[in-house]
């Protein structure tokens, strides 16, 4: 298996990148049941090149542009090997001590190559800050979303003790922009509660004066604005959203403020690109995927919280067989006792009631129930269970979220097992060093300059969005149907594989840098093939 993976590896450029397979290939030449006697390795393994292999996406190839990366390299695949072997699960620091200790070392490590401001760090086990590995961007996205409606709804429950929850719920409203990734979406339906979207600027970034208008709009409704999601590379044209801009305003109305840097976070890891982490202090979780282009290989993705206790309010179950004693004295990612004096936070709870109601626009609001009449305003019971108009007008209380003498058990994801996922990452962050990680950001971005100079050069396509790292946007210039069926041919094709997106109903191919594979031949290659296809599509459209 190990010469298997590395000739694939090695060789992977001479392999056409996306299958010639129709639906159901597999259903005809496999057989319907499962054996009733053991097979044997080497007959069971012949069918992985004869009928796996043609239905793969070959996705560390130097000619796959689809989506963002999602890289691996021999060290993550080795830490993942090892972890598979061990299949320790590391829910508590006593159910396996260095699953626990390496990801909490490895997450530091990882913040401060990041930059990341210590305040997110878990240096001395004694800051409310941390990292923890989560599976997915959407999850971390889900997890801080979840935490922030916790903070909000006991928030709001001090102030109208007689209101059911339930009801409470109904009064949350968050933000993210038009450009938001549909995880975000999606967290807002898990967790019941309705979700803005701001528009974006021209340069697809969500802007303070926006995001302020629409929160007060919504305050005057007796809506109750607790979680933004800002986004840094979205998926659609890796545009960045205005974090200290977007900061300033969720601190003034006291929202959590999550920051999805799915793609663009490994970039980080370069001084030059950290200017679009300006006002990361003022965020409370922020999260990118190691996945993508840092090439630990999936499932990875680093999220940090400012106060870990948020996390563990909202997913607080405590049962007897997974008390372990480890007296404070590290992290249990999923369960556990903590020394409670190390956690007792004080909420800040002092918001900015600007009184002045500016227009929201055409903004469109996403109801869980699609109910787009549900609670709108000039309901009064509404507005007297409006807890920030109770809790708002400058008065700074503070208003103590716990116990401070409880032992408290801690939290820090949805599921309770979880995989020794910081053996890969540590295996990746020490056998390339911040260096070669540096290298292999930068070379993807210059690969893509490339590109896009090829693109700016031909008079036949044109680029709606500005490069952004690693991923070109462009198109050929006239109808959106010409570029629709530039890239259906293309991916027929099967040489190289793309997605498209779109910008205000403009049709756009995605071209994104992968493969740490990939050389300026490469780029040239598939430069090469766009143009051909192209031609031909203009010659059948217009003679
Ligand atoms: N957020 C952004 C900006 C993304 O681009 C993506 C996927 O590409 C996601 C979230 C979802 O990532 P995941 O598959 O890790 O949930």
């Amino acid at each position: 298996m190990v010469d298997y993976i590395a000739d694939y590896l090695e060789n992977i450029r001479e392999r056409r990148v996306y299958p010639n397979v129709q639906p159901g290939y597999l259903h005809k030449r496999l057989p319907s049941e499962a054996p009733q006697q053991p097979e044997k390795w080497d007959d069971i393994f012949r069918d992985v090149e004869d009928h796996i292999m043609p239905g793969i996406v070959h996705w560390q190839s130097p000619h796959m542009h689809a989506y963002f990366p999602a890289l691996t390299c021999y060290p993550s695949i080795m830490g993942e090997m090892l972890s598979s072997a061990l299949n320790v699960l590391c829910f508590t620091w006593a159910s396996s001590p260095a699953g626990t200790e390496l990801e909490t070392i490895a997450m530091n490590w990882l913040g401060k190559i990041l930059g990341l401001p210590d305040c997110f760090l878990n240096e001395k086990n004694d800051s409310p800050g941390g990292g923890v590995i989560q599976t997915t961007a959407s999850e971390a996205t889900l997890v801080s979303l979840l935490a922030a409606r916790t903070r909000a709804l006991m928030e709001l429950s001090k102030l109208n003790p007689d209101v059911q929850s339930s009801e409470l719920l109904g009064h949350l409203i968050c933000y993210c922009s038009d450009q938001a990734h549909s995880s975000v979406e999606k967290a807002g339906l898990i967790g019941l509660v309705r979700m803005r979207y701001i528009e974006s600027d021209e340069n697809q970034s969500m802007r303070g004066d926006k995001l302020e208008e629409a929160i007060i709009n919504d305050k005057t409704k007796g809506l109750v604005p607790f979680w933004v999601c800002a986004t840094l590379g979205t998926t659609g044209s890796v545009a960045f959203d205005n974090l200290r801009e977007i900061g300033q305003v969720c601190g003034n109305h006291s929202a959590w403020l999550h920051v999805d840097a799915a793609y663009a976070g490994s970039a980080f890891v370069c001084p030059e690109y950290r200017h679009w982490l300006d006002g990361v202090e003022l965020a409370d979780s922020f999260a990118f995927n190691p996945s993508k282009w840092l090439m630990v290989n999936f499932d990875c993705t680093a999220m940090w919280v400012k106060d870990s206790t948020a996390l563990h309010r909202t997913f607080n179950v405590n049962p007897i067989y997974l008390r372990h004693e480890n007296s404070g004295k590290a992290i249990d990612y999923m369960v556990g006792t903590q020394n409670s004096n190390t956690k007792k936070r004080l909420v800040n709870v002092e918001t900015k009631e600007d009184q002045k109601i500016i227009s929201n626009g055409s903004k469109s609001e996403c109801y869980p129930n699609g109910d787009s009449s549900h609670d709108e305003d000039g309901d009064e019971k509404l507005r007297n269970l409006h807890g920030y108009n109770k809790i708002s007008p400058g008065c700074g209380t503070q208003i103590q979220l716990e116990n401070p003498d409880k032992k408290e058990p801690l939290h820090w994801q949805i599921p309770l097992s979880r995989r020794f996922r910081a053996l890969k990452l540590w295996f990746v962050l020490r056998n390339y060093g911040v260096m070669g990680l540096q290298k292999h950001i930068r070379e993807s971005v210059r690969l893509a300059q490339k590109f896009e100079a090829l693109v700016l050069a031909d008079q036949r396509f044109e680029m709606p969005q500005p490069r952004n790292l690693g991923m070109v946007v462009f198109r050929l210039k006239g109808d959106n149907t010409l570029t629709e069926c530039l890239l259906k041919r293309l991916n027929a094709r099967g040489y190289i594989h793309a997605v498209p997106a779109c910008f205000k109903s403009v049709y756009v191919i995605r071209f994104t840098v992968t493969s740490q594979r990939t050389t300026n031949q490469d780029i040239l290659d598939d430069w090469n093939e766009i143009k051909t296809v192209a031609a031909e599509i203009i010659t059948e459209m217009f003679g």
